[in-house]
């Protein structure tokens, strides 16, 4: 019988790139880029928590509820892959791709990420998923400072809330002082968390995305790796 694994040094294997920020700042785009710069995979750890809750409002799950959620969270069939640019989730057995961006699930996934049962489940996928894919782009709120502490480069991504705002509603629709409200809220509770807060991880490179074009972004962090 082997030992279990506690630490996140004994999960790595090669090369891991940690990818933090607040909501809508560009880290999905910077992600994707820099996984294909090295030919490496993407996980969008962001869509496993919004999976969760999606598996939560669709059992009738009070997302407030400790037990019940991380029983959701630790019996869920979850299966998060990239295609054509884009994270696809099943979720026991059935696409969830659409139904995790909606604002629903936006609304919930804050109070559902608080719970410490449900990120323990989710940090042992995230890193079953990195042994399994032998290193790879990991993106998310925690990653650099909890998932992947000992990462080869971690950075945090972040712009201001109006940009952020902005760059969602030219992608998605919607009215932006509406979103920008939703951002802060859901930073302001990400921030506030006692388990894994969003902050910049010891180490981290800070890449402020404000006056800057996604193109721009992508092109100073496929030069750091060079
Ligand atoms: O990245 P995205 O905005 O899709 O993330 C949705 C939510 O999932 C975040 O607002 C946060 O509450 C949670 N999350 C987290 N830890 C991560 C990734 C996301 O708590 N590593």
């Amino acid at each position: 019988m082997t030992e279990p694994t506690t630490s996140a040094q004994q999960h790595r294997t090669s090369t891991v790139i940690a990818i933090d920020g607040p909501a809508g700042a560009g880290k999905s785009t910077v992600g994707r880029a820099v996984a294909a710069e090295l030919g490496v995979g993407y996980l969008d750890t962001g869509a496993m928590y919004r999976a969760v809750t999606h598996a939560v409002l669709r059992r009738g799950v009070d997302p407030y509820h400790e037990a019940d959620v991380a029983e959701v969270a630790a019996t869920i069939d979850l299966d998060v892959y990239d295609e054509d640019g884009r994270t696809q989730v099943m979720v026991d057995g059935e696409s969830a791709t659409v139904e995790i961006r909606g604002r629903e699930v936006t609304g919930a996934v804050s109070a559902v990420a608080a719970n410490s049962a449900v990120r323990a489940e989710l940090v042992r996928r995230q890193r079953d998923w990195v042994d399994a894919h032998g290193g790879g782009v990991v993106e998310g709120r925690d990653i650099g400072s909890v998932v992947f502490p000992d990462a080869d480069l971690k950075l945090f991504v972040t712009a201001s809330p109006r940009v952020r705002a902005e760059r969602r509603v030219a992608e998605t629709g919607g009215d932006v002082d509406e979103v920008e409200a939703s951002i802060i809220e859901r930073d302001r509770h990400d921030s506030s968390r006692a388990d894994s807060p969003l902050m910049e991880a010891t180490g981290s490179r800070v890449v402020d995305t404000t006056g800057m074009s996604i193109d721009d972004v992508v092109a100073e962090i496929t030069g750091m790796l060079r």
